[in-house]
C-alpha cells in the first residue's frame, strides 16, 4: 500500500509498504480521509517522530476486515478512528485525567493516517472508534478528534451561559474552540488573528466578532464588548508566551485563561507571570491537552447535529502522492484545515 513516511525536517516520501496483518480482536480500515494537523508538523519539524513512521491521526475511512473476535463492526463500516484510548482503570483515568494515563499516549494506530490502510489496536476497537451516519462525509470525520480536543478544553475552562470568550489564534483549533464555547452557552465569541482568510472565514463560521489583530487595537476591541471588564474565558490557541501574556490583559477578574496551542516543542517556553494576577486578581490559568473517549463522542454528535460547522473549515484536500503540496498550502497559512483524501 502507499504511504507518506517522514524521514527528516521537509523529508516526507511516497512509498509502498506492506499492508498491515490484524488480530482477532483488531480491524482493518481503509483510510478515506485524514486531516494534516499542526502537531503532525511540529513532530517532524523538531524531529520527535522516529524516521520512517507515518504520521497523521484525524483519520476517517472504511471498515476493510475484521479479526474473528470483533462483534461491533463489519466490513463497510463507515468509522472515525481516534488514535488514543485510555486503560480506564488507573489513577489518572479514576479521576477524568486520560490523557495522562500511560496506556494512552503510548497506543497508537498502525502504521498511521498518511496511508491508504491502518490496523486498529484492540484496546482503541472496544473504546474509540464511532459508526458514523451516512449523512456525515469521511472529510467531517476528520475534524471529529480536533473538535474533541476543544470539547475537553471548554469544560475544563467551565464556561456558564452568558460568557464572552476569547480566543487568540484562529486557526483550525481556534475556530473549533470558539465554536465549541458558543455551542456550551457562551453569548459573545471573539476571535483574534493576524490572517484576513481566517477572520472572514471565523465570521462564517458563527464566530460573532472576529479581528484582524494586525489592523484593530484587540484589547480595546474586547473592553468594549464586554463593559470594560475583559473576557470571562480567555483561550490562547498558539503556542506563543507574547499571546498568554496579552491574554492575561484582557481577561476579567475572576476569570479563567486556557493555555491550547501545544508548547512542547517551543524551544524554553518562559512565562513571567505576577502572582498576584492569581491571587488578587483570582485570574484561573489552566491548560488543556487531548481528549478522552467521551470528549469524542460529544464531539461526533456536535459536529453530526450540525451545532459545530466544519463543512467550511476545510479548504483543501489532496491526495497521498500530493503532500509535500498539501504543506506547501498549510505553511501559506492561506488556508484552515488541509486534508489528505484516499
Ligand atoms: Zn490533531
Ligand atoms: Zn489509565
Amino acid at each position: 500500500m502507499k504511504a507518506i513516511v517522514y524521514y527528516d525536517v521537509g523529508d516526507f516520501r511516497l512509498e509502498d509498504i506492506p499492508v498491515p496483518k490484524i488480530g482477532p480482536k483488531e480491524i482493518l480500515v481503509k483510510v478515506k480521509a485524514c486531516g494534516i494537523c499542526s502537531t503532525d508538523l511540529f513532530r517532524a519539524e523538531y524531529r520527535r517522530a522516529k524516521p520512517g513512521s507515518v504520521l497523521g491521526h484525524e483519520i476517517s475511512g472504511e471498515v476493510a476486515e475484521v479479526g474473528s473476535e470483533v462483534k461491533r463492526f463489519n466490513v463497510g463500516d463507515r468509522v472515525a478512528v481516534l488514535h488514543h484510548a485510555p486503560c480506564g482503570a488507573c489513577y489518572y483515568c479514576m479521576h477524568g485525567q486520560e490523557p495522562l494515563c500511560e496506556q494512552y499516549r503510548r497506543m497508537n494506530v498502525d502504521p498511521g493516517g498518511f496511508a491508504e490502510y491502518i490496523r486498529v489496536p484492540s484496546e482503541l476497537v472496544e473504546k474509540t472508534v464511532i459508526k458514523i451516519p451516512d449523512t456525515m462525509s469521511f472529510e467531517e470525520g476528520t475534524m471529529i478528534e480536533p473538535t474533541a480536543c476543544s470539547v475537553r478544553a471548554i469544560s475544563k475552562s467551565r464556561i456558564y451561559p452568558g460568557d464572552t470568550v476569547l480566543v487568540i489564534g484562529g486557526g483550525p483549533l481556534g475556530l473549533l474552540n470558539a465554536q465549541v464555547a458558543k455551542a456550551y452557552g457562551a453569548t459573545q465569541v471573539i476571535v483574534a488573528d493576524h490572517h484576513d482568510f481566517r477572520v472572514e472565514l471565523a465570521k462564517k463560521v458563527g464566530v460573532d466578532y472576529a479581528f484582524n489583530a494586525n489592523k484593530v487595537n484587540i484589547e480595546e476591541a474586547v473592553k468594549n464588548l464586554t463593559e470594560g471588564r475583559g473576557a470571562d474565558l480567555v483561550v490562547v490557541a498558539v503556542a506563543s508566551t507574547n499571546a498568554v501574556h496579552q491574554g492575561l490583559r484582557m481577561v476579567r477578574w475572576g476569570g479563567r485563561l486556557c493555555i491550547f496551542g501545544d508548547f512542547r516543542d517551543v524551544p524554553q517556553p518562559n512565562l513571567d507571570i505576577d502572582p498576584k494576577l492569581i491571587l488578587r486578581d483570582d485570574i484561573t490559568i489552566l491548560g488543556s491537552w487531548g481528549c478522552a473517549p467521551y470528549d469524542y463522542y460529544a464531539a461526533f454528535n456536535l459536529i453530526r447535529t450540525g451545532r459545530v460547522k466544519v463543512k467550511d473549515m476545510i479548504t483543501h484536500a489532496f491526495p497521498l502522492e500530493h503532500f509535500n503540496e498539501a504543506l506547501k498550502v498549510i505553511s501559506s497559512r492561506e488556508c484552515m484545515r488541509v486534508i489528505l483524501k484516499m
